[in-house]
């Protein structure tokens, strides 16, 4: 399977499950997913791979995206949903 890339479509002030399912596997949408930055300037991105399925893509971030996920390295993003916090993704 060739890695697949894909833009992130959270936003920087997103909550931590918005950001986790942003990354999520699209293949069997597990959120198990283990994923590394890339620092390039201009073009920095995320590598993700899937700790269920294996399926690997990369995820384009604008610099925003990539100072939040950089936030991530040290303190794990919280994939569970807080009260009002879903609203955008099914509104
Ligand atoms: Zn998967």
């Amino acid at each position: 399977m060739s890695p697949s890339a894909d833009t992130a479509n959270f936003r920087v002030d997103d909550a931590d499950s918005l950001v986790a399912a942003s990354l999520a596997c699209p293949a069997c949408l597990s959120s198990a997913v283990s994923w590394q930055l890339e620092r390039a300037i201009h073009e920095p991105s995320a590598h993700c791979s899937c700790r269920r399925c294996g399926h690997r893509r990369t995820l384009h971030l604008s610099p925003e995206q990539a100072l939040r996920l950089a936030l991530h390295e040290r303190r794990p993003l919280d994939p569970t949903p807080r009260p009002g916090e879903m609203v955008r993704v099914f509104g």
